[in-house]
Parts: structure tokens; C-alpha cells; sequence
């Protein structure tokens, strides 16, 4: 069954025979487990350019990253809050006009995660 978008939604929703294969996570009991090693020195997610931004009708970075990691300010201007990246690489295919510079952390940096 083909659901429609909603209104601004750029991308196809999820069935629910699909939706309800996926294993029930809670988002903030994943980020709560998490240790961050912070680079304070390099931003390792950029826009690449602002302007680019502005042509973005539906901005949907603001949706597809887990963590919130970028917003928007009064103005609209795309803010990239990168500390808080759990470097799942959404970013990396997500942005309609491949206008995130997205790398890795240097090494030392970033995220560790703990299981079990
Ligand atoms: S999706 Fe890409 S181009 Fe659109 S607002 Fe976000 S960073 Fe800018
Ligand atoms: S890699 Fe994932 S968590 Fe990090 S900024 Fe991109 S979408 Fe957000």
C-alpha cells in the first residue's frame, strides 16, 4: 500500500507491514549510552555553502538526523550543532544538493559507543 506525503515531506513514508519489522528503538535511550570525545578544534560537518541553503525549499536535514544536529535560526540560517553527531552518516546522502561537508572525527575524536 502506497501511503501519501504529507504536505513539505520530501521523502516516501514507511508502511505500516514495514514499519511494524523494524525493532522498537528509543533514540534517547541509545544517545544516553553514548560517550563523546569532542574536538572543539575542527568541525568535522560543515555546510558547505549557505547560499545553497536558501534554494532549499524543504531543508530536510532538519528531519533525517537522529540527533538534531542541525537547525535552523531566526533568520533560517542552517546552524550544525556537529558536536552532538553520532556519525550515522544520514547527512552524507540526505541533503538534496549534496551541501554537507561531512568527514570523519580526527582520531581521538568522536563517538564511542557501549553494547550490552
Ligand atoms: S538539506 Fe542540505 S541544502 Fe537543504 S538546508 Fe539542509 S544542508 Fe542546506
Ligand atoms: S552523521 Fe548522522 S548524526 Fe551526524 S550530523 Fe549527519 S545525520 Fe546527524
Amino acid at each position: 500500500m502506497k501511503l501519501k506525503k504529507k504536505k513539505g515531506q520530501s521523502h516516501e513514508p514507511l508502511s505500516p507491514e514495514l514499519r511494524a519489522t523494524l525493532p522498537k528503538v528509543n533514540i534517547n535511550d541509545l544517545v544516553v549510552s553514548i560517550k563523546y570525545y569532542v574536538d572543539e578544534d575542527f568541525a568535522h560537518i560543515q555546510i558547505r555553502d549557505h547560499s545553497v541553503c536558501t534554494r532549499c525549499a524543504t531543508k530536510p536535514c532538519l528531519d533525517f538526523c537522529p540527533v538534531q544536529v542541525f537547525t535552523a535560526d531566526a533568520q533560517g540560517k542552517i546552524m550544525v550543532g556537529y558536536q552532538a553527531c553520532v556519525e550515522c552518516g544520514s547527512c552524507r546522502i540526505g541533503c538534496p544538493l549534496k551541501n554537507v561537508d561531512w568527514q570523519l572525527p580526527r582520531g581521538g575524536h568522536g563517538v564511542a559507543y557501549k553494547f550490552g
